[in-house]
């Protein structure tokens, strides 16, 4: 979700049945501003507020990289 102005590119930003405004995720699932080929953030200085909370190499992102096999 986007909850506050951070600069985020309009073709990345997508408006659900609600009227709020998500980031748009490609039909692997993960956020269209991903780099597949990195797994970096290609918006990292405008990211959203929510994504500035969570934490790099935090519990939460391990966890998720290993659900998706991202790492071993
Ligand atoms: S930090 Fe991750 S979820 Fe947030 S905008 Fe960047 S790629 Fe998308």
């Amino acid at each position: 979700m986007l909850i506050s102005e951070t600069g985020v590119p309009e073709r990345f930003i997508e408006t659900d049945s609600w009227g709020g405004q998500t980031m748009a995720r490609l039909e692997d699932g993960w956020c269209a501003a991903l780099d597949r080929d990195t797994m970096l953030c290609s918006i990292y200085e405008k990211r959203p507020f929510i994504c500035r909370q969570f934490e790099m190499g935090g519990y939460e992102c391990l966890e998720e990289r290993g659900a998706n096999e991202i790492i071993p």
